[in-house]
């Protein structure tokens, strides 16, 4: 069988790349050894939020989990609709690359001009000794049909996923520990972010051990208990019903090669040129699988709209500069650009505004847990190069704040712009003004 494109890998990078390019009249074909929508639709994003959405302590834990498997199963059913009237051949099964310009999938040749990788990439393992045990879970596992009940969990890791997590089972009046490698829980993001999300997380009567070293897990589904040394170099053990490891994500490579097709990897990740080609020549790579990558779905998403482009001889559209991202946590959080350190280790003079969530009208009236939108502008130029937020619906308000980084918006700008009263919006405007 031949196709002009063979995408391999049917998640937000995946499908993305197959709607384009079918979209641009190549015939294309897609293999998936699993569910269409990838980890973000399936077992990531869309059923977190479902979750996070409906937890409350008293929740129906059975009825939850049904709510965010139809919201998902609504969501796969589209993207399914949507290939099949684009005409992409979806092919279920693991596909291996079997030389440049062939795919094999169950003893089946495809031959094909171009391949897109998008094969995602799955939780990482520690090496700590009781890590495989049954009661240890990935996010997955926690996700995935009926989930897990849990009135007790302690995370390794204070990542995105470990705070989500946290925040979910807390809501839903679980114990939970978080125990975080590093001096504090989401460390790409700004110190103060971490600051505040671990004072809520606190609030809520989450136990936040930064500096914690785990050196084991012991016990059986229900009763675990995971032995960490915390920051003064004291052991600790803390016990619970289960064991959820969040301590990042490696790409999906395995067997996805056969030996005579050898991209540039590092460590099992493709090493790709900004356009998402590998060392291979027409073997492409985009989203988690590719090494270095901001493992973001929308990151995934906008790189395929840029190889499709790429690969069909056009300019790609995405500006991949500006990359928001967002942590669903209560109040939510986002960030966008550079943080005031971030801005200073690249040498670059800035000032900064913060906006209280206890002066704006709709964050009272929601009563809301406190927090601020702060703006980093360049002192030179007066541009907008950087915002985090950290209020109601702050993972909606940085597209606000992406685009107004992306198009060299000054806080001058920014300012003049009549927003909204009453909404939580008018935290923008406000920190703007205090800009000028
Ligand atoms: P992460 O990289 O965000 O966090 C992993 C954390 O584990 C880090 O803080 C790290 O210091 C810590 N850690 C590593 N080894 C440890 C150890 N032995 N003991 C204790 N802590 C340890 O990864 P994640 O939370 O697993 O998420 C994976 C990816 O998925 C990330 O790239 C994330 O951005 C993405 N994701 C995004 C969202 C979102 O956008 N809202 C939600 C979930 C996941």
């Amino acid at each position: 069988m031949t196709y002009d494109i063979a995408i391999v890998g049917g998640g937000p990078g995946g499908y993305t790349a197959a709607e384009e390019a079918a979209a641009r009249g190549c015939s294309v074909v897609l293999f998936e050894r699993d569910l269409v929508g990838g980890t973000c639709l399936n077992r990531g994003c869309i059923p977190t939020k479902a979750l996070l959405h409906d937890s409350a302590p008293g929740a129906d834990f059975a009825a939850i989990h049904t709510r965010k498997q139809a919201v998902v199963t609504q969501l796969r059913t589209g993207i399914e609709k949507l290939l099949k009237q684009r005409k992409v051949s979806v092919v279920r099964g693991a596909a291996t690359i079997a030389a440049p310009g062939v795919v094999e999938c169950d003893g089946q040749a495809y031959e094909v001009r171009d391949i897109v990788i998008a094969t995602g990439s799955a939780a990482a393992t520690i090496p700590v000794p009781g890590i495989d045990l049954p009661g240890v879970y990935t996010s997955n596992d926690l996700l995935e049909g009926e989930g897990v009940a849990l009135s007790s969990l302690v995370i390794v890791g204070g990542g995105v996923i470990g705070v989500e997590f946290a925040t979910m089972y807390a809501q839903l009046g679980a114990r939970v520990t978080v125990l975080e490698a590093t001096q504090r829980i989401l460390p790409p993001l700004d110190r103060e972010i971490a600051q505040r999300v671990t004072m809520h997380l606190k609030k809520r009567g989450v136990v936040v051990e930064a500096s914690a070293r785990v050196t084991g897990i012991e016990g059986e589904p229900g009763s675990m208990l995971v032995r960490y040394v915390d920051k003064r170099g004291n052991e600790k053990m803390v016990e619970a019903e289960g064991v959820l490891v969040a301590c990042g994500r490696r790409a999906n490579t395995d067997g996805l090669f056969s030996p005579e097709v050898t991209p540039e990897r590092s460590r099992g990740a493709l090493v790709c040129d900004e356009a998402g080609r590998t060392s291979v020549e027409h073997l492409w790579a985009i989203g988690d699988v590719v090494a270095g990558n901001i493992q973001l779905a929308h990151v995934a998403e906008a790189q395929a709209r840029n190889v499709v482009a790429t690969i069909c001889g056009e300019e790609p559209p995405m500006d991949m500069r500006i990359v928001p991202s967002c942590v669903y946590t209560s109040p939510e959080v986002a960030s966008v650009g550079l943080t005031e350190d971030g801005a200073k280790a690249e040498g670059i003079a800035v000032r900064t505004a913060k906006a209280l969530t206890g002066a704006n009208g709709k964050c009272l009236v929601e009563g809301s847990e406190s927090g601020y939108v702060k703006l980093v502008a360049d002192t030179e130029t007066g541009a907008i190069v950087g915002a985090q937020l950290v209020c109601p619906r702050a993972t909606d308000l940085v597209a606000e704040l992406a685009l107004a980084i992306s198009l060299g918006c000054t806080a001058a700008q920014l300012a003049r712009v009549i927003h909204p009263h009453p909404t939580v919006s008018e935290l923008v405007s406000s920190a703007a003004r205090a800009l000028v």
